[in-house]
């Protein structure tokens, strides 16, 4: 059994599930044997359950969780970095939180994710100024065209409107999104496949080759730009130049992001282990 099988099984928690054999993924497995394995799995391998749970969607606290023992592990190393060793003793564990919490959305995102829309920060709709012509016709003006008609006059209205220009402010549906205020986060090259075709090899040899996308180097979606990271840090403290970042904090960051990664896949051969 994987860690994608528990899926169902944490949605079905608050529903019971029956004992009943052959209910499960598996035939040998019953609902009770898996939610003991489930307990087990997130007893040994509490940070890649509980990331995954979180990538999953299935909870909110799973999230929290994840972050926060990311954040611990976090505190526990980062000394070996001067930067963030230098950091006062009060904004160090909230850098490593922002951190992690970062390292958290990155892991979890996918081709299938969505993010918010840059262009109208998930409002789904924009604001634009437009000129419209306001045109009115002024009370002296309604009299001597009253006038003329009762005189059997030829009128023409228009010669009497007064019109004006006015600038009104108005929402109009976001382009980027189509007013949905989310994108997909998938890669714009390669639609989130992670294959596309190479265009100088193609042209090489004539026919079409499929590579790996270039734009996301095969991941299919694209990451969160570290700098987002590095600004909510500049955020609580300013002991870290972007330099600083690039070279030594950024590399940090990007090993927490991991650590995600190798605590799931530590989950996942736990859960396989349990169960087998
Ligand atoms: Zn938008
Ligand atoms: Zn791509």
């Amino acid at each position: 059994m994987n860690l994608e099988n528990t899926v169902k099984f944490h949605f079905a928690k608050s529903t019971m599930i029956s004992d009943s054999p052959r209910a499960t993924a598996s035939d040998a497995l019953t609902g009770t044997d898996i939610m003991a394995a489930m307990g087990m799995t997130q007893e040994r391998a509490a940070m890649g359950y509980s990331a995954f749970l979180g990538k999953m969607g299935i909870s909110h606290n799973d999230r929290e969780r994840a972050i926060a023992l990311l954040a611990e592990y976090a505190l526990s190393k980062c000394d070996k970095v001067a930067a963030l060793r230098k950091l006062g003793e009060g904004i160090k564990p909230l850098v490593m939180y922002q951190l992690a919490t970062f390292a958290f959305e990155d892991y979890s995102r996918s081709a299938a994710s969505v993010k918010q829309c840059d262009c109208c920060k998930g409002a789904g709709f924009i604001e634009a100024e437009v000129f419209t012509m306001k045109t009115s016709t002024p009370e002296y003006a309604r009299e001597i065209m009253k006038k003329s008609k009762e005189l059997g006059l030829k009128v023409i209205p228009s010669q009497f409107e007064n019109r004006r220009s006015v600038k009104e402010a108005i929402k109009v549906l976001c382009q980027k999104c189509q007013g949905k205020g989310i994108i997909s986060a998938a890669c714009n090259d390669c639609h989130g496949r992670g294959k596309a075709a190479d265009e100088k090899l193609t042209k090489e040899q004539g026919v079409p080759v499929i590579g790996s996308c270039k734009r996301c180097s095969g991941r299919g979606y694209e990451r969160i730009p570290s700098t987002e990271a590095y600004a909510a840090v500049c955020k609580i403290t300013d002991a870290i130049s972007l330099d600083t970042w690039k070279k030594s904090v950024k590399p940090f960051y990007d090993q927490l992001i991991t650590k995600f990664d190798i605590e799931e896949a530590w989950a996942e051969a736990q859960l396989k282990q349990i169960t087998r």
